[in-house]
């Protein structure tokens, strides 16, 4: 049976990568599967969040998913702490990973960054808690960014192990074909799978970039789209790319291009005919590209601002949705960690 797990991190507002990267598609999926969505708020802290922002994040996080067009009566939406399991899961999932398998995984090496001494544990054993997040549903499809690739990589290979480490006891426990857990499939398959910063189009964008000119947040209103678009990073090439190759080979053109694209659900194809085709408005050759970007940004991303201030309004309701969210996603959970208690030899009452 399919079931759909994944999460985002409350560690600032959702930007338009987390938008087109993956909301999108879980927006999709929720039409055609069971879906139980996260706001990973154990995962947030493995860096410093000042408590009271972090709260806030929460919930406006969780207003973030209804606003774009999460329904809470057709998927389940949550927040992590309120569900046990994950942290439980979790830490039987430390003692089956292998510190050469954390050891290359490329994200906690960006934002350990030079000083890795001074890092977190919380942020190093990450995977293995997002594994946690994923198996403790048992979920077969985790919809994501390119980012997350090499998580979810690993995800499966703890599934694997586990699978394998105690074949035995999940065979005697019924699973006749000895697995236990699934191997969890990433879905990348969003309208931008990898945004980029408007800063710098070889980093990607990000809540905890400090410079907040590097993303388009779903908070932002119509002016303050406007002016990081007007600053975003271009180069100093005379002519726009002639074709799709050209393109690729001028990432923060690429970038833009490929946004403007995703929001008007057009092709790449069609995204550069639009900047070839605007090229001579001037002053620059990407004004045009930059005037319709803006336009469809503002058109696709007010409304969903607008939703998210009317529902953090009222911040109880959200504690409620998160609540309910909760008791059900336990519902699913806590029969599955007891069988893995079970099947790992612990006790339980
Ligand atoms: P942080 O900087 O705190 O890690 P983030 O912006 O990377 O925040 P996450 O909460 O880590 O956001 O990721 C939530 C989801 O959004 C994941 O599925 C991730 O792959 C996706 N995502 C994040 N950034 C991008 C991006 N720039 N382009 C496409 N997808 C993205
Ligand atoms: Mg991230």
């Amino acid at each position: 049976k399919e079931r759909v797990f994944s999460g985002m991190q409350p560690t600032g507002s959702l930007h338009l990568g987390n938008y087109l990267g993956a909301m999108v598609q879980w927006i999709q999926m929720q039409e055609t599967h069971e879906c139980i969505y996260c706001v990973v708020d154990l995962h947030a802290i493995t860096v410093w969040q000042e408590p009271k922002e972090l709260r806030h994040a929460i919930r406006q996080v969780t207003a973030a998913y209804i606003a774009s067009g999460l329904d809470p009566k057709k998927s389940i939406l949550f927040n992590q702490s309120q569900v046990s399991a994950h942290a439980e899961l979790a830490w039987i999932f430390n003692c089956v990973a292998r510190l050469g398998w954390l050891n290359r995984m490329t994200q906690f090496k960006e934002k350990a960054g030079k000083d890795r001494e001074n890092a977190s544990v919380g942020l190093y054993a990450y995977p293995n808690l997002m594994a946690a997040d994923i198996l403790a549903y048992r979920a077969t499809h985790v919809p994501v960014g390119e980012d997350q690739k090499q998580h979810l990589e690993l995800a499966r290979d703890i599934a694997q192990k586990f699978n394998n480490d105690f074949r035995e006891q999940i065979v005697a426990a019924g699973h006749e074909d000895g697995v236990f857990f699934p191997q969890p499939e990433p879905v990348i398959t969003g309208p931008a799978t990898r945004v980029m910063s408007l800063r710098d189009g070889t980093k990607k964008m990000s809540k905890s970039e400090p410079s907040d000119m590097s993303r388009i947040n779903l908070m932002d209103d119509t002016d303050k789209i406007a002016d990081k678009i007007k600053r975003a990073k271009t180069d100093m090439e005379p002519a726009p790319p002639t074709d799709i190759e050209a393109l690729k080979a001028r990432p923060e053109i690429d970038n833009l291009v490929g946004i403007y694209a995703a929001l008007a659900g057009i092709s790449k194809e069609e995204g550069l005919k639009a900047l070839q085709d605007t090229a001579s408005e001037g002053p620059s050759i990407f004004t045009g590209l930059k005037r319709v970007l803006t336009e469809v940004a503002v058109e696709k991303l007010g409304p969903i601002r607008a939703e998210i201030v009317r529902l953090m309004d009222d911040p109880a309701e959200i504690d409620r949705v998160l609540a309910d969210g909760s008791a059900r996603a336990r519902a699913i959970a806590v029969p599955i960690l007891a069988d893995v208690k079970d099947i790992v030899g612990l006790i339980r009452s």
